[in-house]
């Protein structure tokens, strides 16, 4: 089977894993302390907060700033559910906009539109590992005084003028799910410039508890979303080698985008050049066929796809709550249903990228 994604392990990553389960120390010691580090100068930022997960790490955020009842938050229409799902959560309202099908993230100019007094922040997701058109969206956010939370989920590594995601808004949110680039099992990254917000989440993500003069007291309901040191263990030893990983996607990525070139069938994913791809998924669109029957007969031919993320107002929940129509933002609709995500990574030779194409072009 040529598999969509697999977990990358360095064999450096058993050793330290192996020392973290020996010492008995298991929850957020020295190994997630040396991984907040590492991340905080890879990214240059000066507060950086392992948790379990990114949907932990968006919720975080959220939380942190004081998002709640009544207040509506954007997000585009086209993800991952979780964006808007911890919207839901803290009681808010998920805004929806529609996005580019050049990058498959928010269309800015269609922000404005949205934004009512009840508007507290807008959370771009970085899809599939292109950052969101950051600078102008950071400027109505400005305009308009909102929150920006950036959702890199699928983006470490990801630029947009030589500056990395998750370090433009208030607060930046990564996955480390064995779907992204580098991986702890579950895990996520929650960072920001602010102190005040840092400590907030580092108050919310243990309890609300912290230690004073050795005397340990609860500031706040908070939860339990902390990452356990072999996590940290096995991500530290990948988070070194993130730029050869993502060297490798993007030579795969281009490759696939040579072969695909002038095809009427298929849509590659458009490059920027002002940003930094890091393809944690590579994405097209397939014109005039069933992409489901596409998937099934890739699978009976041992080749693995997928969808790439949902379009949330065609999903129950949302689409009942807010009476959505499935044709209110055509373009999420479309790369929901037409989108296909292909066998990317370190596991995969040039040769099975050739074979991913051509198996797909005899069936398109
Ligand atoms: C993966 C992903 C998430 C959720 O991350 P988890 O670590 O699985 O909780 C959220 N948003 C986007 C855009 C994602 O790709």
């Amino acid at each position: 089977m040529i598999k969509l994604a697999k977990p990358y392990i360095p064999t450096s990553a058993l050793e330290s894993i192996k020392d973290v389960l020996e010492s008995g120390n298991l929850i957020q010691g020295k190994y997630v302390a040396g991984f907040e580090t590492l991340v905080a100068d890879y990214l240059d930022m000066p507060y950086v907060k392992m948790v379990s997960s990114g949907t932990a790490a968006l919720h975080l955020a959220l939380l942190a700033l004081g998002i709640e009842k009544d207040d509506e938050v954007i997000v585009p229409a086209f993800t991952f559910p979780a964006t808007a799902n911890v919207v839901e959560i803290v009681g808010a309202k998920p805004v929806l906009v529609d996005i580019n099908m050049s990058d498959y993230c928010i269309n800015v100019e269609l922000i404005e539109q949205k934004i009512t007094s009840q508007t507290k922040a807008i959370i771009p997701v970085h899809e599939f590992g292109q950052m969101a058109d950051i600078i102008p969206l950071m400027r109505i956010a400005k305009r308009h005084d909102l929150y920006v939370i950036e959702d890199a989920a699928c983006a470490l590594g990801a630029e947009y003028r030589n500056k990395k995601s998750g370090t433009y808004g208030d607060v930046g949110c990564f996955s480390l799910h064995p779907r992204k680039a580098i991986t702890t099992g579950e895990g996520g990254i929650v960072v920001t410039h602010d102190k005040k917000l840092a400590h907030k989440i580092e108050l919310l993500r243990n309890h609300g508890a912290e230690k004073q003069d050795g005397h340990l007291d609860f500031h706040l309901p908070g939860l339990n979303y902390r990452m356990t040191d072999f996590q940290a263990a096995l991500g530290i030893p990948q988070l070194e080698e993130l730029e050869q990983i993502i060297d490798v996607r993007k030579n795969q990525a281009l490759h696939y985008d040579s072969m695909f070139k002038d095809t009427g069938w298929i849509d590659a994913p458009a490059t920027n050049s002002e940003r930094k791809h890091v393809y944690q998924t590579y994405h097209v669109i397939v014109k005039d066929k069933n992409r489901d029957d596409i998937i099934t007969t890739l699978r009976e031919q041992g080749i693995e796809t997928n969808l790439g993320a949902q379009a949330l107002h065609c999903l129950t929940y949302f689409a009942n709550k807010y009476n959505f129509k499935p044709h209110d933002f055509p373009n999420s609709r479309i790369a929901y249903t037409q989108g296909l995500a292909l066998p990317l990574g370190k596991h995969l030779k040039k040769k099975e990228i050739e074979e991913v194409c051509m198996k797909l072009k005899d069936l398109l």
